[in-house]
């Protein structure tokens, strides 16, 4: 009988455990114990301005110090309310994409945008509604777009791996609303010859939903800032014409 082909080893396991026949087994190695982790004091659900104890803070509505423009003037978005912290900035059409000044490899980052809602009542539609982009690293761009009940194609709409990926769900809200990026990547690898041995990888959740899963990037996107992998680079905000806001961005070093 099956039944009794499958019982018949656990219960002879179990019978074992019970007789402690697994605790005599020789001691081959000395396993050490790893170091305590790090502690680290989380950011509030009740206050998105307030990041992680860890983390670099690239934008806290104060101040636009951590950002310049691509070629390296300085930055012409906007910002809100530079008296309040967790107050937005917004895109200046036509300035051009902003980039942090500090570079970096694996990173997490959190960041949360508002596309315009006056896009939407103008009737603007697909690419043209809200679009912007979270570029990592300055090569690989999640969009930013407003897809909320404006269709476009799979992999260019917002949460997409910009024509590589497309988001596993839309999970967006509606145009004026804050949104979340929660971003986990690992930058591309490379052997001592300098030959690619691994391409990068993106963990994104949108709105605390999961929608691109450990995706394999297989290199820059569409308007990278150049298409050498190997180095460490800055996040880059897209300037694609609309008046797309951000707030509340943060990034930790893996
Ligand atoms: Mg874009």
């Amino acid at each position: 009988m099956p039944i009794i082909r499958v019982a018949a080893p656990v219960t002879i396991a179990v019978v074992l455990a019970a007789a402690g026949a697994f605790a005599v087994q020789p001691q081959t190695q000395q396993t050490k114990e790893p170091p305590l982790p790090k502690v680290v004091t989380p950011g509030s659900p009740h206050h998105p301005e307030v990041a992680p104890s860890d983390a670099i803070v690239l934008f806290d509505g104060t101040s636009l110090d951590a950002w310049t423009k691509t070629d390296g003037k300085p930055v012409e978005w906007t910002l809100d309310n530079a008296k309040v912290k967790g107050s937005a900035m917004t895109c200046k059409p036509g300035s051009g994409s902003i980039m942090t000044k500090e570079m970096f490899g694996d990173m997490q980052i959190h960041v949360e945008f508002a596309t315009p809602k006056a896009d939407a009542d103008a009737g603007l539609k697909s690419q043209a509604r809200g679009n912007s982009g979270v570029y990592i690293q300055g090569r690989y761009e999640v969009q930013v777009l407003d897809s909320y009940q404006n269709e476009t194609y799979p992999d260019g709409q917002c949460g997409a791996i910009y024509k590589q990926h497309a988001p596993l769900v839309n999970v967006c809200r509606a145009p004026g609303e804050w949104q979340s990026y929660d971003i986990v990547f690992t930058a591309a690898r490379f052997d001592a010859a300098g030959k690619k041995s691994a391409n990068a990888r993106v963990t994104v959740l949108h709105n605390g939903v999961l929608i691109q899963n450990n995706a394999e990037i297989t290199g820059p996107t569409g308007g990278a800032m150049g298409e050498d992998e190997a180095k460490p680079g800055g996040i880059m905000l897209q300037d694609h014409g609309n008046f797309v806001q951000y707030r509340n961005i943060w990034v930790r070093k893996l």
